[in-house]
């Protein structure tokens, strides 16, 4: 890793210079919500002023650059009496600009998940591969408790990383094509003064979080709790819509489905996110699902996060962000939910 600093102009040049030879995705405004707030997503820009540098949290995280909706894992084609495969996994580079630290250490629970192993999910390799990304930190909304589970600073995963100190930006350069690119950018050596702006910033920063959550022991606690009420409180409440699971930069469940051509000589095979929280996530052939009540099935996605990611990776999967309250119809917030279940241990014991 190598510490430099960028003047704010100098940022704004070299920013621009990437989007004029780069596809290049940065947080924007597409709608206003109900409180006439803004909605913020990453979308293709074209110029450094259609960037909303100060956003505060997009909608959506950026887990569909690398998990799309929906992808074409292969199609066929029949041709003279057999089926022939065609698998692409071409995709052009592209840069992601502005993308928070809780989302970057999402990504990395992603690689763990599609990089390691014996079998690596090739287009998630090809997209994550193909995908320069700067970081940028920011004041943490209310309901944001990446703090608590240790997602708040990104200390790799990304190839640039900028922390506004004032008249300038701190930057973390963590990669031989960040630095490559940063060439014929004005970029200055860190100062005594810039360390102290920037570790004051950084405390800065950490002070502002106003929603902490107890995180230790969770995989315990979710043992302990397994037949707890607080399943039946909250997942009475779950209209088992999705929504959560398609916003959270973390969840990657997916189904996979099969279409024949009318034709019969075509075919494809389609892969797209699911999620357990949807009615049929566990039904199999014959019609019987083994999860058919709303509460087991939002316990289950609890215990993806707290329990099951922490028995292969011995930390949770969930990074804090609280997308999926704000997505939520039913009202959920994983914060009372968890805060549930530690007092229902509490009068348990
Ligand atoms: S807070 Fe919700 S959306 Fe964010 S990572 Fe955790 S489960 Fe996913
Ligand atoms: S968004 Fe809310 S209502 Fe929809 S599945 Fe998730 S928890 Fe249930």
């Amino acid at each position: 890793m190598i510490f430099k600093t960028i003047t704010k102009e100098n940022l704004k040049t070299f920013i621009s210079n990437v989007i004029e030879k780069n596809s290049t995705f940065a947080p924007v405004i597409t709608s206003r919500d109900s409180e006439n707030k803004p909605v913020y997503q990453f979308k293709e820009v074209e110029s450094f002023e259609e960037i909303e540098i100060d956003y505060t949290k997009s909608y959506s995280s950026i887990k569909n650059f690398f998990l799309p909706f929906k992808e074409n894992l292969s199609t066929f084609d029949f041709n003279e009496g057999s089926w022939e495969q065609n698998i692409n996994y071409t995709v052009h580079p592209r840069v992601i600009f502005g993308v928070r630290a809780c989302d970057i250490n999402a990504l990395l629970k992603l690689d763990q998940v599609f990089l390691q192993g014996k079998f690596p999910h090739p287009s998630y390799a090809a997209r994550r591969k193909n995908t320069f990304i700067i970081g940028l930190d920011h004041e943490p909304m209310e309901d944001c408790f990446c703090r608590s589970l240790d997602t708040d600073e990104a200390v790799h995963g990304f190839d640039i990383f900028l922390t506004d100190i004032g008249s300038k930006y701190f930057m973390l350069i963590n990669s031989s094509k960040a630095f490559n690119l940063l060439q014929n950018t004005e970029v200055e050596d860190v100062t005594e003064k810039d360390r102290e702006h920037y570790i004051k910033e950084k405390n800065r920063l950490a002070s502002l979080f106003q929603t902490q959550v107890e995180i230790t022991g969770m995989a315990n606690l979710m043992d302990l709790e397994f037949e707890s009420d607080v399943w039946q409180k909250w997942g009475d409440k779950c209209l088992s819509c999705g929504s959560c699971a398609m916003v959270c930069p973390t969840c990657y469940c997916y189904n996979v489905c099969e279409k024949i051509d009318l034709s019969l000589r075509k075919s494809s095979k389609e892969k797209m996110l699911y999620s357990c929280n949807l009615i049929d996530f566990a039904e199999v052939a014959g019609g019987h699902n083994f999860r058919e009540k709303s509460s087991s099935r939002l316990k289950y996605r609890y215990y993806h996060q707290h329990r099951g990611f922490v028995e292969s990776f011995d930390e949770s999967k969930c990074v804090g962000c609280n997308r999926c309250r704000k997505a939520c119809p039913a009202g959920i917030n994983p914060v009372e939910v968890i805060k549930d279940l530690r007092m229902q241990r509490q009068e348990n014991e």
